[in-house]
């Protein structure tokens, strides 16, 4: 049996960073992947082929210069899902190459196969040279999610399809039900009605995205019915069925029927847990498949670490790679730094939206003496220049400290321009930074002074 420092399951992004931190630290590191490529969920099946896709369509459709020159703009008329799909297996195989160069310069040993533990201490990898077994000191969990599936929803790859299988529709449909207003619905949904799609999305919660702030939830919401979205909200699939003449029907618990060409599941993930034989080291994990953790990542197995979309929220790839790194940190006793309260979010709806810190109803549950400043992109030249007049960018403060709460965007470019504000934000800076600064001009950044001025214009009057 061969003996490992540090044994990672997984090769997305989680999987990676742990066992390059653990390897730079000089140890021996294994990495298991059951797929023939590595890179997982976020290079394979979702981040980078959906983030692909979606500068396709922008490109194509003309979407961001539409204001400008008109809403009947196009780079090119009759988009085929084939040319949305053009440049994703190029991006794909580069991001694969670059990954496995750096397991290479890093000494990690690919292992391929599925794991699973034969007892705490030793991991079973069943791959095409059969069985092997190998030990290790540390054990990183990084198996991420799959779609969940419901069998309300006979998915059947072909026009009632999950997330996964979106790049293989053979046409875009004239009408495209969505189910799920969470994140990876909503991008769908903004991605093709941006094409002229009709979408209908489905959402059972009151609101989309729960968990980001209400006013620019509700300023996507504008956007998306200015997009002819039609948004049933509160509303439950009972059951989905297909027509005669090949449409689907998704029937609602409220009775009521929504027709489509297509139609889009996308609620929710289940961590990939059934091949780890988690109970063989002792470890279980909740009815989503999330394996519970401490804030070290640490399972109820001291040597046994969980990270990435396996562990649950927020499920993004940036943070899945800072969870990986600080967990081989934490394993091996050495020093790391990493807030999650410092973390941002990026949901690449279109338009795009970025935040970090708290929102309005969460310090207003707190009780916070809070403020707010508001910059509109309408009101900065670039703003006017890009043609994205409908963007905003919205600082919430500290009354007395002016110290920065929460920062939240939506608009162009947000998610790029988030970071200025974060690096205001984890330096425990205060808005009056942006009031005293000065930014390029004509740029987007100006909105932080902007909304800062507003913010202290609002205290002053008061
Ligand atoms: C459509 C979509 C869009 C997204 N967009 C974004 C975005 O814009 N930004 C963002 O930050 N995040 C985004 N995400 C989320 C992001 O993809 C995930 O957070 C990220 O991939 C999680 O990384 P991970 O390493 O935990 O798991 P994964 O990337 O899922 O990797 C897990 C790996 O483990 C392997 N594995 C599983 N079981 C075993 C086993 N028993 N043995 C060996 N190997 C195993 C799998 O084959 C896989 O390669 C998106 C997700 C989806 C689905």
């Amino acid at each position: 049996m061969q003996k490992y420092d540090v044994i990672v399951i997984g090769s997305g992004p989680a999987g990676q960073r742990a066992a390059i931190q653990a390897a730079k630290s000089g140890k021996r590191v294994a990495l298991i992947e059951k797929q023939q490529e590595i890179g997982g969920v976020c290079v394979n099946s979702g981040t980078i082929p959906s983030k692909t896709m979606r500068e396709a369509v922008l490109h194509l459709s003309g979407y961001n210069y539409q204001n400008i020159y008109g809403i009947n703009y196009r780079v090119k008329d009759k988009i085929t899902m084939a040319d949305l799909a053009f440049r994703v297996q190029h991006v794909i195989k580069t991001e694969v190459d670059v990954a496995e160069a750096q397991l290479t310069r890093n000494g990690i040993e690919l292992v391929h196969g599925a794991a699973s533990f034969a007892d705490p201490k030793t991991i079973r990898v069943t791959g095409t040279q059969g069985v092997s077994e190998y030990t290790a000191d540390v054990f990183i969990i990084a198996t991420g999610t799959k779609p969940a599936v419901s069998p309300k929803v006979p998915l059947n790859n072909r026009n009632i399809i999950n997330s996964d299988q979106i790049l293989q529709m053979p046409e875009l449909p004239k009408t495209l039900i969505v189910v799920g207003g969470g994140v990876i619905g909503v991008e769908y949904t903004c991605m093709f009605a941006v094409l002229g799609v009709r979408v209908i999305l489905v959402e059972k919660r009151p609101r989309l995205l729960e968990f980001a702030d209400a006013e620019i939830v509700e300023a996507l919401s504008y956007h998306l019915r200015d997009r002819r979205v039609i948004m049933r909200l509160n509303e439950e699939v009972q059951s989905v069925e297909e027509t005669p003449d090949g449409k689907v029907v998704a029937n609602l618990q409220s009775n009521k029927k929504v027709l489509g060409d297509a139609l889009l599941y996308a609620v929710g993930r289940m961590g990939n847990v059934d091949e780890l034989s988690l109970a063989a080291a002792g470890i279980t994990s909740d009815s989503r498949g999330r394996i519970p953790v401490d804030a070290d990542y640490r399972t109820c197995q001291p040597h046994i670490f969980a990270v990435g979309d396996v562990i649950g929220f927020p499920s993004l790839a940036s943070v899945s790679m800072e969870q990986g790194r600080i967990a081989a940190a934490k394993a091996l006793g050495l020093p790391v730094h990493s807030n999650p309260a410092n973390y941002p979010y990026g949901i690449y709806s279109i338009p795009e939206i970025s935040f970090l810190g708290k929102t309005e109803e969460q310090l207003t549950n707190e009780d916070a003496p809070y403020e707010v400043g508001i910059a509109y992109y309408r009101e900065i030249a670039r703003g006017q220049i890009r043609g994205d007049t409908t963007g905003r960018l919205k600082l919430i403060f500290h009354r007395e400290t002016k110290k920065l709460l929460g920062i939240h965007i939506i608009g162009e470019g947000a998610a790029e321009l988030l970071h200025i504000g974060q690096a205001v934000f984890v330096l425990d800076g205060t808005i009056e930074y942006f009031v005293d600064v000065v930014f390029n001009y004509p740029t987007l950044a100006e909105c932080y002074k902007a909304a800062a001025f507003n913010g202290l214009n609002k205290l002053a009057s008061l």
